[in-house]
């Protein structure tokens, strides 16, 4: 393993580099299917005090215009994180395919915030944006690939699995073997029919 600064020799390396796995695998010789989106969320602050308890929001009725808005409150319950599902298309090397449609997805959400978030302050104080790293058969797939003594970590909805995720790599790399269940050819996530 080369960095900027160092070079190093491991038994075994565990890359889980987000949107920048599928560029360091192909260094291997793998093509990972990852397909590179973007997302946006906004924060805006709740106009009154800070409520004590404040729910989630999954909003996927269309009675406020949008079918996919997920919203949480930020710790201290004085502002709120509201993002729509959609994401848009970036291309391999993380440019976008349409550089305006990102911003077509902050209005969508304001304009969401305006018609059904009446607590909330209408104009957003920040923005948080992210990659999205959905594999073929599923927003919530994940999988491992293995090149030799390299392992390559993909997929979007990471977090969820997290706490299996580490033990599971953990266990690979000391020698353990890889669990049938993450090798690609298993599909975790894909939904049963
Ligand atoms: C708004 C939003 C909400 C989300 N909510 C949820 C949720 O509720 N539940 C859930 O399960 N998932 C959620 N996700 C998805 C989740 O964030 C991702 O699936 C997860 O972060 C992916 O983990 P990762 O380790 O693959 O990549 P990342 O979290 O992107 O981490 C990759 C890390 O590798 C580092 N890196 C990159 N290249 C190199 C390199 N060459 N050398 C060293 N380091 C490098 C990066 O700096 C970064 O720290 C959400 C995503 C977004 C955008």
């Amino acid at each position: 393993m080369r960095s900027v600064t160092d070079r190093a020799v491991y038994s075994k390396v565990v890359v889980c580099a987000g949107r920048e796995t599928a560029r360091l695998a192909r260094s291997v010789g793998l093509s990972l299917p990852v397909r590179l989106a973007a997302h946006v969320r906004l924060t805006f602050d709740v106009k009154a005090a800070a409520p004590a308890r404040v729910a989630c929001l999954q909003d996927s009725s269309g009675v406020f215009g949008e079918i996919g808005v997920y919203a949480t409150p930020l710790p201290g319950n004085s502002s709120y994180s509201v993002g729509l599902s959609d994401t848009v298309g970036v291309r391999d090397d993380g440019t976008f395919i349409d550089p305006a449609a990102i911003r077509s997805l902050d209005e969508r959400a304001r304009e969401y915030v305006t018609r059904a978030l009446p607590g909330l302050h209408p104009e957003p104080r920040d923005f948080l944006h992210c990659w999205v790293t959905d594999l073929p058969w599923s927003e919530d797939g994940v999988a491992v690939w293995e090149a030799g003594s390299v392992l390559f970590v993909a997929g979007h909805n990471l977090f969820k699995q997290a706490p299996a995720l580490g033990r599971a790599l953990a266990r690979a790399a000391t020698g353990g073997g890889l669990r049938a269940e993450l090798t690609p050819e298993a599909r975790l996530g894909e939904a049963q029919s």
